[in-house]
């Protein structure tokens, strides 16, 4: 629920529910303001540093993954040399 009040008439009403046109003089509804607020929130939360921290552990992620194959092919290798 979204309450906005229509610039035209004056009532207040829900912003999804009338989808974005009053329902008493159909006119346009200003877009709430939270709904900015909630952008704004969230672009500070994941901030421009996000994808970096991102891009970091997915290397990260394929440096150890890496490691680990490697590990396992050298065990592999030993287990069949000792086998031989
Ligand atoms: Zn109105």
């Amino acid at each position: 629920m979204t309450a906005v009040k229509c610039l035209e008439c004056g009532t207040e009403q829900d912003f999804e529910e009338a989808v974005g046109y009053c329902e008493k003089c159909g006119r346009k509804l200003p877009v709430p303001h939270k709904r900015g607020k909630d952008t704004v929130r969230k672009s500070l939360q994941h901030g421009p540093k996000a994808p970096e921290v991102g891009a970091a552990n997915i290397i990260v992620t394929a440096i150890l993954a890496i490691a680990g194959l490697a590990g396992m092919i050298t065990l592999i290798t030993v287990i069949i040399r000792n086998q031989l």
